[in-house]
């Protein structure tokens, strides 16, 4: 811990405690200058976040999935659960990955995983956006593609 007053690195712990919250304070004296000041050592608790194509970063946010989701499944039959489902996934594989941040790839390539085996109709439509077919020729050949892996 630096020293607030002469950004030493050289700080020892003089004493420790716990705090009602359940946090750690700590009394620190620096052993360059002689001052003392305290650390409040508490829990973050953060969602990650997501790395956008562009280099920005945002907020990992489940209800914006869910809405994305929402527009991509409308009447298919696709429940509710499904797509608590498809969060609990993403929220999971970011878990696994132990990062602060996480590319938004791999966010999207799941949910285009999971909609793929779930509704072909969800998958195309959510795949005209998120791999950006900007044209008829492109999600036909995603179309086909589809068809081929179904055989
Ligand atoms: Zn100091």
């Amino acid at each position: 811990m630096r020293c607030p007053y002469c950004s030493s690195n050289e700080t020892k712990v003089i004493d420790t405690r716990t705090d009602a919250q359940g946090n750690v304070r700590r009394r620190r004296e620096c052993e360059v200058c002689e001052r003392r000041f305290s650390t409040l050592e508490r829990a973050i608790l953060t969602s990650p976040l997501v790395i956008k194509r562009d280099g920005r970063r945002e907020e990992f946010d489940a209800q914006k999935l869910i809405s994305g989701l929402r527009i991509a499944c409308a009447r298919r039959p696709i429940s509710a659960e499904d797509l608590d489902r498809i969060v609990e996934r993403v929220e999971y594989a970011i878990r696994q990955t132990g990062r602060t941040e996480v590319p938004s790839h791999v966010i999207g390539d799941i949910v285009i995983d999971e909609l793929r085996q779930l509704d072909e109709v969800a998958y195309i439509r959510y795949a005209i956006v998120y791999l950006g077919l900007s044209d008829l020729e492109s999600v036909r050949n995603e179309i086909e593609r589809l068809r081929a892996n179904r055989r």
